[in-house]
């Protein structure tokens, strides 16, 4: 099998065109964002508009837009939509994660919908995201719960069927932009003794009667993009709404439609990491530049440059996993160690990166002043390495595969 490593064309050109989005439009307003906890819609709207205006869904695609088996198929014969979108999520994430995170789309619902839901579904949901002129719409991922953020096969989150509806009741939290959601997917057990078996996932609906939003939170970084509760009170959701219909069900296909998920989001979540890290890791370099090329004692300036050396290795082998994850899904390979894997190791590197980055700087690097960005990015990195599934949490991913797998290694 022929390994190609360099980008067609398209790619090159989609990535500097982002690229400079990123530098001119994006980051300039980064800081504004984080301090304001968010992104005026204006702005966001001139985003999707551009998105649209550039032919492609450069910037939404990296959080899932395309929907169904035909559209795959153009994809993948174009290059893919995942290694798209694994190149558009670094640089947008260079320019801002938290702007990222905020872009009108299905988001992390999309996903789901398009691995598990029917061709009605596809058509019904995605549907809601194509008038870019209209109100913004978004959509969203609902999985984890008080009691079940790594243990995802514990969700208490309940559901049973009452004549053409399903009646849920519980509680999801950390939802990306889960307040704004046109719809969310929530995932639901018919009983918790049945661990993955019981569990169905749904499309619920804002103003679905019993769905209410709870607190939304303050968090330590990615303060622009939105994260909330989401309450399910009674709420009654039409049978219809049941992702991939009843028979999908039979042998733990719920749990599987939110694993699948993952397969797909986990190379972008670990792309956007190496977006910061970057960002991180070129400010380090800029600095070193202007401080240490001519005045600084050679010894000196060779340890630092060996620390940059070692934060561009990790940042670029984190890049190649995601290209690798990314290319597999767009052949139809499996690719959930590999996703892990990205995953794993770009959000390490990327902490890694900021963290490092701080201290070439010296106190310079320590200095808040009205929020600089490295303060910014050391906020906003931690979460790569928890949301989408913790850093340990990978590791276990991928050990239980090698293990299960070691003819192929
Ligand atoms: C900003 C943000 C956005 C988010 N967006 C979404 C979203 O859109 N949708 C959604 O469903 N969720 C979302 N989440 C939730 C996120 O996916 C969970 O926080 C994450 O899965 C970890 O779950 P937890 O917080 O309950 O931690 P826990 O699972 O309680 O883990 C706590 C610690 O224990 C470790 N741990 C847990 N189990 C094991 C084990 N078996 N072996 C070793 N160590 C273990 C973990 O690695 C971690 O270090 C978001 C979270 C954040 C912070």
């Amino acid at each position: 099998m022929a390994i190609e490593f360099s980008l067609g064309k398209k790619h090159l050109e989609m990535r500097e065109g982002i690229r400079a989005l990123a530098k001119n439009v994006i980051r300039p307003q980064a800081l504004a964002w984080d301090r304001e906890g968010g992104i005026p819609e204006d702005f966001l709207r001139n985003m999707a508009r551009m998105a649209t205006s550039m032919g492609s869904n450069a910037m939404r695609s990296g959080l899932g837009e395309d929907d169904d088996k035909k559209n795959e198929e153009k994809s993948r014969a174009k290059g893919g939509g995942n290694l798209f979108g694994v190149l558009a999520s670094e640089e947008l994430a260079w320019g801002d994660g938290g702007f990222l995170l905020c872009l009108p789309g299905p988001g992390l619902g999309g996903p789901p919908v398009r691995a598990s839901g029917t061709p009605e579904q596809k058509k019904r949901f995605f549907e809601v995201f194509q008038d870019i002129e209209g109100p913004l719409k978004w959509g969203a991922y609902g999985l984890t719960e008080p009691a079940a953020g790594s243990d995802v096969a514990g969700i208490r989150t309940s559901c049973r069927k009452d004549g053409k509806h399903w009646v849920l009741n519980g509680r999801k939290c950390y939802i990306t932009n889960g307040a704004r959601a046109s719809w969310t997917v929530i995932f639901a057990t018919i009983d918790p003794g049945l661990g993955r078996a019981g569990h169905r996932a749904f499309v619920v609906e804002k103003g679905t009667p019993g769905f209410a939003v709870g607190r939304i939170e303050e968090k330590m970084g990615l303060r622009a993009s939105e994260t909330a509760e989401l309450v399910l009170e009674d709420c009654r959701v039409p049978e219809e709404n049941l992702l991939g219909g009843e028979e999908k069900y039979v042998s733990k296909e719920g749990f599987m439609t939110a694993m699948k998920t993952f397969d797909n989001t986990r190379p972008l979540v670990g792309a956007m990491a190496c977006g910061i890290g970057r960002a991180a890791y070129d400010y380090a370099c800029d600095f070193v530049k202007d401080n240490y090329v001519l005045s600084r004692p050679i010894p000196r300036y060779a340890a630092i440059v060996e620390r940059l050396a070692k934060v561009g290795r990790s940042l670029d082998a984190a890049r190649t996993l995601t290209w690798r994850a990314a290319w597999m899904a767009d052949n139809g390979l499996a690719n959930a160690k590999e996703a892990s894997m990205s995953k794993a190791l770009a959000g390490q590197a990327a902490i890694r990166a900021c963290i490092e980055a701080i201290e070439i700087c010296g106190a310079e690097g320590s200095i808040a002043r009205d929020h600089q960005l490295l303060e910014k990015w050391f906020r906003d990195i931690k979460v790569y390495d928890i949301f989408e599934g913790t850093g340990q949490i990978q590791r276990i991913v991928i050990s239980k595969r090698l293990i299960s797998d070691l003819k192929s290694f």
